[in-house]
């Protein structure tokens, strides 16, 4: 069953298989959020008071679509999910690790991580199955509200 748990053991498949370089120096937590249309997974560090922000070992909070519990939506789909989350962790976003970047999503670095880290055939399925399948899965198991003017194309957005 795709819980919580299983998550859990996603990420330490991953994080021992292809990030062991990348020090653990907070917890980290890794958990289903609500269904989303357009947001596949996000990382963030828990701040629950502007004090907080100090503390470099705050705990990072990693939340995958609610949607992918479902096991219909194919592993990889997550696996991609998880480890482009990972990369902004190793990139030092959402993490107590240096930043490295300016931005998280600059010049397609977590694409060329996720393809140095060995997840190049993940990302390449990830895309073919939300572009041929996604649209189709949102209809059947999300439709989107009826408005005046009805979205033409899915954004997808990565964080
Ligand atoms: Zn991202």
């Amino acid at each position: 069953m795709r819980d919580d748990t299983w998550l859990f053991q996603k990420l330490d498949e991953i994080w021992d298989g292809h990030f062991s370089d990348i020090p653990q120096h907070n917890d980290v937590i890794i958990k289903f959020g609500r269904k989303a249309r357009q947001r596949l997974g996000s990382i963030k560090q828990e701040t629950k008071s502007i004090r907080d922000l100090a503390n470099k070992n705050r705990k990072t909070i990693i939340t995958i679509n609610g949607l992918f519990k479902d096991p219909n939506v194919p592993e990889y789909v997550i696996t991609a999910t998880i480890a482009h989350e990972m990369c902004h962790y190793a990139h030092g976003f959402s993490s107590p690790l240096d930043q490295r970047f300016e931005n998280p999503h600059q010049g397609g670095i977590v694409t060329k991580e996720m393809k140095v880290r060995g997840f190049a055939k993940a990302l390449q399925l990830q895309k073919k199955w939300l572009k041929e399948v996604w649209p189709r899965y949102l209809e059947e198991n999300m439709p989107a509200r009826q408005t005046r003017q009805r979205r033409k194309r899915i954004v997808i957005r990565w964080i």
